[in-house]
């Protein structure tokens, strides 16, 4: 096997079980030229010592992402198969209509590899050489060990694959029957409709199941403006808690589409109990957030759920003052004793950064708000307690005094 040597003193990182190695970590002199991205390579200090076995990528500043620490392991295709196999059992018992990240990349050993399973339907993004490489191996071992699974298809429009210089398209099968154009899933009771070939991510935001559910246990009897409402996630579990009436707001209307749709199918079947009035508005939520503070609305829960403001540390400033723009809007349009549910999904932006711009805004609104809970991401994404960097979700439920 191909051994890659690190700098004097770059071994540390990996003692302390950090799986990145950047480009300046490495001592490319020593680098074999027959390496091509993908690869596995036996990781070594300067001294010779043996650290693991990583994924090499030519094209990332991450040029190392280590699968092993074990040096007595061989990190090949059954190394691979067995790391799916243990991650798909952490998750089990299944439940077949719900939906689960069976495989969270480097909290489950297997840098660049996601899996999420909808129903019957198993979809991938793979987002490392590393990866793509054993995409094959990890489809059909996902199919052996995915109870009643049809089929596992890839996602391959995520930007991460340019980065790492891989190809880009649309969505493709991997192994066994294709999915439905719409895949119902059950989610805590709630239906949805999801996606999987143009929604994002790999169709659903599997990350946010914890807070949704935290979100609709503050929500029965009152009125929500779900801002960046995607398909309709925290409102239709405000509905099932009772909500008064819920404003889902986004600037897709094909997301809004599929959230209409996700409230009748709820409504069917819930019947009776379901008595929330809904609205749908295809906006800005920037904008939107103004219109309301001009026409002296108000709401008394409030669900800021947007995208990634930052993409890199260097974008973080500027992320910084969209998150506080936001947050300070809604605060002023939060009735006494209203809640307040803002997320950040930006990896780039820490905990710390994102309680100081909450506060800032709380203080230019001349309120005084309380935190009540803190939320992060659901059990089927396991990160490992050494890499800061997985750890992306944070959110906080504020209550307004
Ligand atoms: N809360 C959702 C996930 C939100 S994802 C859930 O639980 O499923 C972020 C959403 O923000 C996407 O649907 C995207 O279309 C929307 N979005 C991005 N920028 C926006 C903007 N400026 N105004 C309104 N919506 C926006």
């Amino acid at each position: 096997m191909i051994k890659a040597y690190l700098r004097a003193g770059r071994e540390k990182s990996v003692l302390r079980r950090h799986p990145w190695i950047f480009s300046g970590g490495v001592d490319e002199r020593r680098m074999e030229t027959s390496l091509v991205s993908g690869d596995t390579v036996e990781v070594l200090s300067a001294g010779g010592e043996r650290l693991g076995y990583a994924w090499y990528s030519q094209t990332s500043q991450i040029r190392l992402r280590m699968v092993s620490l074990d040096a007595g392991v061989t990190p090949g295709e059954n190394f691979v198969r067995n790391l799916v196999a243990q991650a798909v059992r952490r998750r089990d018992p299944f439940d077949t209509d719900g939906a689960t990240r069976l495989i969270n990349a480097e909290g489950d050993g297997l840098p660049g590899v996601v899996a999420d399973k909808y129903g019957n339907y198993v979809i991938c993004q793979l987002t490392t050489p590393g990866a793509e490489k054993w995409k094959h191996v990890i489809a059909e071992e996902l199919m052996n060990t995915v109870p009643d699974c049809k089929g596992v298809g890839e996602r391959r429009d995520a930007d991460a694959r340019r980065r790492e210089g891989l190809e880009v398209g649309g969505f493709a099968m991997l192994i066994g029957e294709e999915p439905p154009e719409l895949i119902e899933i059950v989610e805590n009771d709630i239906r949805f409709v999801v996606d999987v070939r143009n929604g994002h991510k790999t169709g659903f935001y599997l990350d946010q199941r914890l807070a949704r559910q935290a979100v609709g246990s503050i929500s029965s009897a009152r009125d929500m403006l779900n801002c960046f409402s995607y398909t309709g996630g925290f409102g239709l579990y405000a509905a099932a808690a009772g909500a008064k009436s819920v404003t889902q707001v986004d600037a897709s209307a094909d997301a809004l589409a599929l959230a209409r749709k996700n409230e009748a199918l709820n409504a069917a079947v819930l019947q009776d109990s379901w008595r929330t009035t809904f609205d749908y508005v295809c906006a800005d939520v920037f904008k939107y957030l103004r219109q309301c503070r001009d026409a002296r609305r108000s709401w008394d829960v409030i669900v800021l759920d947007p995208p990634k403001f930052a993409e890199t540390r260097s974008q973080v400033m500027k992320a910084a003052r969209g998150y506080k723009d936001i947050n300070l809007l809604a605060m002023k349009l939060l009735r006494p004793g209203g809640y307040l549910a803002s997320f950040s999904c930006s990896g780039a932006m820490t905990a710390d950064l994102f309680d100081t711009i909450l506060a800032e805004a709380a203080a230019d609104a001349k309120l005084d708000f309380q935190i009540v809970a803190r939320t992060g991401h659901a059990f089927d994404h396991p990160v490992p307690i050494s890499f800061p960097e997985g750890r992306y979700l944070k959110g906080l439920i504020l209550r307004r005094r």
